[in-house]
């Protein structure tokens, strides 16, 4: 389950900002994550869950997914439209050739604190 590996990445990013901004506990992770990574959104919160517990600063820290949905923008005729829907053909002309505009992201978007 790689879901684990990307999660020590973001404890060990999220730590690194705790450390340069002198922060004592994180209220919530906010994670992007496109639909057409790999990743599952339940592996990663059970990960969460235990990991999180090994840190002080994350203990009890929330951890929240936003999805972010696959669109493609089509090589043919330019319409961007969502994969998922049109089972990755555009939906104007039919064509296949197509570009991933959003849907690969793995990124960490916020780190909430306490103020
Ligand atoms: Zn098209």
């Amino acid at each position: 389950m790689h879901e684990l590996t990307l999660l020590i990445g973001v404890t060990q990013q999220v730590g690194e900002v705790v450390r340069e901004n002198d922060i004592d506990h994180v209220e919530a992770v906010v994670l992007e994550v496109g639909e057409v990574t790999t990743v599952v959104p339940e592996f990663l919160l059970d990960g969460w869950s235990v990991l999180s517990d090994e840190y002080d600063f994350l203990r009890g820290t929330e951890l929240i997914i936003d999805r972010i949905p696959a669109i493609g923008h089509c090589n043919e005729c330019g319409t961007e439209f969502a994969l998922d829907e049109n089972e990755g053909r555009c939906p104007i002309c039919d064509s296949s050739d197509r570009y991933l505009v959003s849907g690969n992201e793995f990124i960490i978007k916020e780190i909430r604190i306490l103020e």
